[in-house]
């Protein structure tokens, strides 16, 4: 269900595994995304999801939207507590952040490394007051595992030369997560306020991969709400 949770300060993230598919179009979808922002959070959390178009626009959102859907952006941002944040992701990487009374979440895989959706969310971030970011970088595709043609390659390192990489079995390949960590600490988030899940989803099954299993890959999802402990 949830493969990390872990709470920090009145932020709860969590990041669910291949026992759950969020993707759009999976036929239990509502009831897995609902088991796993309650597994987070508890009972009646509403939560939030993108239609995700692999490009850098951030949405932010005060409440719920028709159908639980925001269309066409890679990230959301949110100062409301009690509303999840989720992204979904299948090697592309799931990313989530807080600040000071602000939670976010990115959808950042190659194209989104290149069209810098990272340092979009934390910008916005920022204008809402975020102060210092935190960031959890969620399980995808290790830059051993993917391999791109070289001219793609080119393309990436242009951008991010961080993310240059080589396979395992010495082809050309972008290393995203190394390229989101990057821009990241180019946005100015402090290393050690960034936790690098480091899990390669192709590399592990109890992880959903696009890369290993194709079409038909599930998606995982990538959680952030922000739930101050109340006095009761
Ligand atoms: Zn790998």
């Amino acid at each position: 269900m949830l493969g990390h949770r872990e709470r920090s300060g009145d932020v709860l993230v969590g990041f669910t595994d291949a026992t759950l598919d969020v993707a759009e179009e999976a036929p239990g979808r509502d009831e897995a995304l609902n088991d796993a922002v309650t597994a987070l959070a508890g009972a009646g959390v509403p939560a939030v999801r993108m239609r995700q178009v692999h490009g850098a626009s951030v949405a932010v959102v005060d409440e719920v939207p028709d159908g639980g859907l925001v269309p066409d952006v890679d990230a959301l941002v949110t100062t409301c507590a009690d509303l999840a944040l989720v992204v979904r992701a299948a090697d592309c990487v799931p990313l989530v952040l807080a600040g000071e009374g602000v939670v976010a979440v990115a959808h950042a895989g190659r194209p989104g490394v290149v069209a810098g959706v990272v340092p979009a969310v934390v910008a916005r971030m920022r204008d809402l007051g975020a102060g210092v970011v935190r960031a959890w970088v969620g399980p995808a595709v290790c830059g051993r595992c993917y391999e791109v043609p070289d001219e793609m390659r080119e393309t990436v390192s242009a951008v991010v030369p961080e993310a240059r990489a080589e396979t395992s079995w010495g082809t050309p390949a972008v290393d995203v997560v190394a390229g989101v960590l990057a821009q990241l600490r180019a946005a100015g988030v402090r290393a050690d306020d960034i936790t690098d899940l480091g899990a390669c989803t192709r590399e592990d099954d109890a992880l959903h991969s696009y890369r290993r299993d194709g079409t038909a890959a599930g998606r995982l999802a990538g959680i952030v709400v922000r739930r101050p402990e109340r006095e009761t």
